[in-house]
């Protein structure tokens, strides 16, 4: 019975993996990876590593997250050092939760490897801080998975009327309707957003504008990509460094 090492693989950019999650990849006897962990971090692994791929993207689901969960305990099973790969970070948005969940009703030994979560990294890479003194004092990780017109949302769209940074993840094919719900609960339609698409990464876009304009500006924009609705959003104007850099 092995040991499955739950890993966040960084949002793009290999050098943000951590050491920890560098260990554990070259000791690794399997990978189990989604679509947005770099795939160059596998070139890590040791000769003969096996590499399962149950991709995942913007929370539709090539494999069942049922099916994934079980792919994991069966090869814990099998194997002494079992690494499931995921973008970002493991617990944030990544389901990470309800694999350990499962690992643990079925006994299986785990570890967590926190990674560096894509909805401060792509912000940090774009220019824009999610807290600054002044501007906002705390910043909101949320899923734009859910329609904001469904009737049963579990989102407090009405908490969103504050200054705080908002930044929504999996949202790019919902943000008319969440650019819109925000209008209709009160915030400024001139409030600034930014669309940030493979943050991180040598093909990151960032698309600056409004919650009027947002919409029209990012038709084309690539997934992944996240929204960062809020004043800090202004600060790339002074802040933008990477684009420089690449
Ligand atoms: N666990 C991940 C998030 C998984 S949900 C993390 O901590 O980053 C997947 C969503 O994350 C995508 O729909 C997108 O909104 C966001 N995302 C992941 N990588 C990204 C990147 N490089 N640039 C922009 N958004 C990214």
């Amino acid at each position: 019975m092995g040991k499955v090492y739950l890993t966040g693989a960084g949002p793009g950019d290999i050098e943000l993996l951590t050491l920890k999650a560098l260990r554990v990849i070259k000791e690794a006897d399997i990978i189990i990876y989604d679509r947005l962990a770099n795939p160059d971090i596998l070139k890590e692994a040791k000769s003969g590593c096996e590499f399962v791929y149950v991709g995942k993207e913007d929370g539709r689901h090539i494999m069942p997250q049922d099916d994934i969960n079980e792919v994991i305990y069966q090869n814990a099973i099998k194997y002494e050092n079992v690494v499931r790969l995921k973008g970002g970070d493991p617990f944030v948005f990544g389901r990470g939760g309800e694999e350990a969940l499962y690992l643990h009703e079925r006994g299986i030994k785990f570890e967590v490897i926190p990674g560096i979560t894509s909805s401060i990294s792509a912000p940090a890479y774009a220019g824009i801080p999610v807290t600054h003194r002044g501007v906002a004092v705390s910043f909101r990780v949320v899923t734009g998975h859910e329609s904001p017109h469904k009737k049963e949302s579990q989102i407090p769209w009405e908490t969103f009327k504050t200054d705080d940074t908002i930044i929504f993840l999996m949202g790019l094919h919902n943000l008319p309707k969440i650019s819109k719900k925000l209008i209709e609960i009160g915030k400024p339609e001139d409030c600034p957003c930014a669309v940030i698409s493979k943050g991180t990464t040598k093909d990151q876009i960032v698309v600056i504008g409004t919650l009027k304009d947002i919409v029209e500006k990012t038709k084309d924009v690539p997934t992944p990509a996240l929204i960062v609705v809020g004043r800090v959003v202004e600060l790339r104007k002074q802040l933008q460094w990477f684009e420089e850099n690449v």
